[in-house]
């Protein structure tokens, strides 16, 4: 009867304790996590997410990215499918913010390309893994103030395909200063019909348009 008995077994996986709600995650603990209707501006392009980046989001997104739980990619990759339903974003490319070869290396894998896989299984959209590369290795952002980041950044991105005639959805983990993503829209330098950006969470909330 074992086996027959873990079919039953859909509990939470953060808590382990309480049969799955949401999300994979118990009432309770689907409940701790911050949703919002988020919205900031990346120099007049907009940028959604759905989850303010405290508690029990960012042990979430922690625990998938440094210590490898590759179940929460199913949570953080439904989380992006509801916004990007809930914007009516399906007609655009996805493409993903790119990491460095040293972190994909040192974490043993691409966080969000396996995020963005998992959208374009949900929604059917296009996406181009390799839509936007990173040419020039980059230092850790954290510590580093606004112009800092800025000057870090500045030349990283390039695009190998022609998106003048495509809407195209820039997808990342978090959103906190915004330099990462005004870096990639400049690199862009308006070649596109349309640029939007959206990330799991946010250090902040702005007011939408
Ligand atoms: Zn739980």
């Amino acid at each position: 009867m074992k086996n027959f008995s873990l079919l039953f077994e859909k509990k939470c996986i953060n808590c382990h304790q309480k049969t799955r709600y949401k999300y994979l995650l118990c009432k309770d603990c689907y409940e701790q996590l911050a949703f919002v209707d988020g919205y900031r501006n990346i120099r007049d392009c907009d940028c959604y997410f759905s989850l303010l980046h405290q508690g029990l989001t960012k042990k979430l997104i922690y625990d998938y990215k440094l210590n490898k739980r590759e179940v929460i990619k199913y949570t953080l990759s439904d989380i992006v499918t509801d916004k990007i339903l809930e914007k009516n974003l399906q007609d655009y490319i996805l493409l993903k913010v790119p990491s460095t070869k040293k972190s994909i290396n040192t974490r043993g894998f691409d966080h969000v390309d396996e995020i963005v896989k998992e959208v374009q299984k949900n929604t059917k959209m296009q996406y181009i893994p390799d839509g936007i590369i990173k040419v020039k290795p980059t230092q850790k952002q954290h510590n580093l103030s606004q112009f800092e980041r800025m000057e870090n950044l500045r030349g990283a991105f390039e695009v190998k395909e022609d998106f003048s005639q495509s809407k195209i959805l820039v997808v990342d983990d978090i959103v906190t200063t915004k330099s990462t993503l005004i870096e990639i829209k400049n690199m862009l330098d308006g070649n596109y019909r349309d640029l939007k950006f959206i990330t799991i969470s946010s250090k902040s909330n702005e007011k939408s348009r």
